[in-house]
């Protein structure tokens, strides 16, 4: 995969992160139900909404700090020791900033 297709793959991600965000703020909208032990449950739902939001939230950061790197030249570059990322990697997660090697170093 070259530099112009990553690109896509995260602008894809950001925009379906983005959406499933948008999803979960309209949900989180919604006036709570009349009965007493509805709104319980609902009220856990919100909970888990507002935790999966938190963790979109934090991906659509990486993958926007991602794409600067994809700018400014320092895209797949181990941010600790200077060794390309492999693409295998860089597929799984493509807002890897370090080398498999440095995440576990054994
Ligand atoms: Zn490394």
């Amino acid at each position: 995969m070259d530099l112009n297709q990553r690109k896509k793959q995260i602008q894809d991600r950001i925009a379906e992160l983005t959406g499933n965000m948008q999803k979960i703020s309209h949900d989180l909208d919604q006036p709570l139900p009349a009965d007493l032990e509805d709104q319980a449950i609902d009220l856990e739902d919100d909970e888990v909404l507002e935790g999966i939001g938190r963790a979109n939230l934090q991906e659509v950061r990486l993958l926007d700090q991602a794409l600067k790197r994809i700018a400014d030249g320092s895209y797949g570059i181990c941010q600790k020791c200077g060794d390309p990322i492999s693409q295998a990697r860089l597929d799984a997660v493509p807002y890897a900033q370090i080398c498999r090697h440095c995440a576990s170093p054994d």
